[in-house]
């Protein structure tokens, strides 16, 4: 007899869960214990659904790390209960969930599926169903021998499944909401459901499955752009207490080579804060050395991020910063992937 996977749906907020009333013309948020009846269709989908709420479901921008713990520990006390996981979120901030669920998440062996909509699930034009459905589906792929198909974070939107930690919202209007510049996707929708097994992430281990719950908050994010003054880069980088900055150079991680924002780097580095190079390009990568502009960051160590996308840089960061390690051993751990989120060796 075939056994239906079961599949938990967490409702944390965002546009999806949302219904318009038709007198008042306003969005209001759903009941979700009501999803069976308003969505009839999930009851053809071959899987057993049950479904846990925020108490008070947010908009993602309302996001914070207590909100990725709360999601994440979910995710531990159903873990052996459910086959599959999918994740309603907001789309604002859902690459960043994601991202930080991916590292969170530790010998995760099942799916977790994050998933929104642009249009509330009870508008005419909604782009909500086929979102929960088809995510629901892809949380429920089972090999014949019932192992899941995938076993790793990711994120569906609009007929395509990627890697959660390669993704980034880039359109605030195009059901078409995220991209995954620097890898290929790991599934997609059409007549048929495709999986990319090449594409999918080679199993870490056979560990037991366990959350890190805690994530180093004492980040900032420098941000450059031609005339920024010395007075913007100092304030940044003698924050109280900062930890960890992200620069976001210019295409393969150029910047400037004045030597007093050299000097402000060094000084900083000296004083033990972890300085990621990101571009600011949408995609490729970081490649120090490449240039002039860049020479003096490799030689002052600064860490590349290769190919990595922003929201995985920050949340790699507060991740890393938040477990014991050496300075060199972070350095090696940033440029290395963990969960697939950038690519090893980067030419
Ligand atoms: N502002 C909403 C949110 O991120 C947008 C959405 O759900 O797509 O929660």
């Amino acid at each position: 007899m075939l056994i239906k996977p079961n599949i938990l749906l967490i409702y944390t907020g965002g546009t999806i869960g949302m219904v318009k009333d038709f007198k008042t013309k306003t969005l209001r948020a759903f009941n979700f214990d009501n999803l069976l009846i308003k969505i009839p269709e999930i009851k053809q989908l071959e899987c057993n659904i049950s479904t846990l709420s925020f108490d008070e479901p947010i908009d993602s921008s309302n996001m914070d790390v207590s909100h990725w713990v709360k999601i994440a520990k979910i995710i531990e006390d159903n873990y052996t209960t459910f086959d599959g996981f999918v994740v309603l979120h907001g789309s604002d901030t859902m690459s960043y969930t994601a991202s930080a669920l991916s590292f969170m998440l530790q010998n995760l062996q099942k799916p977790v599926v994050c998933t929104g909509s642009q249009l509330p699930i009870g508008d005419l034009r909604t782009d909500a169903k086929e979102n929960l459905i088809t995510a629901i589906q892809v949380a429920s792929l089972q090999k014949k021998n019932g192992d899941p198909k995938i076993k790793e974070v990711c994120l569906y939107f609009e007929y395509k499944l990627y890697r959660a930690n390669r993704t980034t919202k880039i359109n605030a209007e195009h059901f078409e909401a995220f991209s995954s510049p620097n890898y290929p996707e790991l599934a997609e929708s059409g007549v048929h459901l495709k999986v990319f097994k090449r594409n999918l992430l080679k199993q870490e281990g056979s560990g037991k499955f366990h959350v890190h719950d805690k994530m180093c908050t004492n980040v900032a994010v420098l941000k450059l752009f031609p005339g920024i003054t010395e007075n913007v880069v100092k304030a940044v980088l003698n924050i109280p207490n900062i930890k960890g900055v992200i620069l976001e150079t210019y295409g393969a991680g150029n910047a400037p080579t004045l030597p007093w924002f050299t000097k402000r780097l060094g000084k900083a580095l000296k004083e033990g804060v972890q300085i990621v190079n990101v571009t600011q390009c949408v995609g490729g990568s970081v490649l120090m050395g490449r240039y002039e502009t860049s020479t003096h960051l490799q030689q002052l160590g600064l860490i590349s991020g290769g190919d990595i996308t922003f929201e995985a840089a920050i949340t790699k960061l507060m991740y890393l910063l938040s477990i014991n390690t050496t300075a060199q051993n972070f350095k090696l751990m940033f440029e290395k992937s963990i969960k697939g989120e950038l690519t090893d060796n980067f030419q």
